[in-house]
């Protein structure tokens, strides 16, 4: 997503510094524009003290954090404070240079909602204490932190709500479910559906969700407002869509449904549509031919790793072995 937005900015004449650790994102997908004379991109950690930059600086985007549940349930320590400590650091920044910070928040902050569909006003139902708490519980408390900084501190501050994302420059087999379908469909390897399959999602296209976070970023609306597509679909039908798109014959297998996965999920999108003038454009089929011609090219690049949650996070908390835990912590 950072990739796409950078190009949308640099296409209306602004000037981009990426901030990246490169942990779940590509360097390939911004090669097209390292030589843009508006463009710089900086490896660095939002975890770690942030480098001196360039002023004014006059909107910050915040997609720091992994979003796939394969990456940051294999490292909670991490996402947790990407969401904690990077929102900390961007709003300080904004703090000190007057600048306007926009969070990507998460349809997970309604955690496996009671609500469908979920508008902006309902509270969630979040397990503080399960292992997608590191997301879902990082990015409410970066939510929390924007409101803070607004009230005790002036600083201006934009929430947006993002559900399910997908589009070209998904990296093959990352997770996600779009992800990992399409590639396993292109390989003719059968299809990791979790559960039943009758869970429900809603995808919204990269190019929709980037236009709702510039409109965002540009408005007066403070937020939360969602920003998704309230097309919704069961993994089983995704599924179907898939191997129907790609003329694959991969078989479906069921696979152990990851703890805490949310059962229905779909966009309540009246505010962004009453503040924002924004609704998504692309439609599932039209987007998944994208992202099939873009993964087409990249399966056929190089081989493929497809995530799957570890096992020991597809069974109930109770039976979740005993691991000590030694991650590698980046402190400030
Ligand atoms: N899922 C699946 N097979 C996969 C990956 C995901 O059936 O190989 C399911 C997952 O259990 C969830 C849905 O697809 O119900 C969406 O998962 P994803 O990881 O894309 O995003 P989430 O909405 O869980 O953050």
């Amino acid at each position: 997503m950072g990739s796409h937005l950078c190009d949308r900015l640099l296409e209306q004449g602004c000037e981009v510094i990426a901030l990246d650790n490169l942990s779940t994102g590509r360097l390939s997908h911004i090669e097209h524009l390292i030589a843009h004379p508006r463009f710089t991109l900086l490896r660095h950690d939002v975890t770690v003290a942030l480098p001196e930059l360039p002023l004014p600086l006059h909107e910050i985007y915040n997609l720091a954090c992994p979003a796939s549940p394969a990456y940051y349930l294999d490292r909670p320590v991490q996402t947790n404070l990407s969401s904690v400590l990077g929102m900390w650091r961007l709003l300080e920044l904004a703090r000190s240079t007057g600048a306007r910070v926009l969070q990507a928040s998460t349809s997970e902050a309604y955690g496996d909602p009671q609500e469908h569909p979920q508008r902006e006003g309902y509270w969630g139902h979040v397990n503080p204490v399960g292992p997608r708490a590191c997301y879902d519980e990082g990015k409410r408390c970066a939510e929390a932190m924007c409101v803070s900084y607004n009230s005790q501190c002036q600083v201006s501050v934009r929430i947006a709500r993002i559900f399910n994302t997908y589009g070209p420059r998904l990296p093959a087999g990352d997770g996600r479910v779009v992800s990992n379908f399409i590639s396993q469909a292109l390989r003719g390897e059968p299809l990791t559906v979790f559960g039943e399959g009758t869970q429900t999602r809603s995808f919204c296209y990269v190019d929709d969700t980037v236009d709702g976070l510039m409109r965002l970023m540009a408005s007066d609306e403070q937020g939360p407002v969602n920003i998704g597509n309230p097309g919704e679909f069961t993994v089983l039908a995704l599924a179907q869509q898939v191997l129907d798109l790609t003329g694959s014959r991969s078989p479906l297998v069921h696979k152990a449904l990851p703890v805490d996965d949310p059962v229905r999920r779909r966009p309540d999108i009246g505010l962004a549509e009453r503040a924002l003038g924004w609704r998504p454009r692309v439609d599932l089929r039209t987007g998944l031919q994208r992202t099939i011609a873009h993964l087409r090219k990249e399966v056929a690049a190089a081989p493929v790793d497809i995530k799957v949650p570890p096992e020991q996070l597809s069974r109930s908390p109770e039976r979740r072995p005993e691991q000590p835990m030694r991650p590698e912590l980046i402190f400030p």
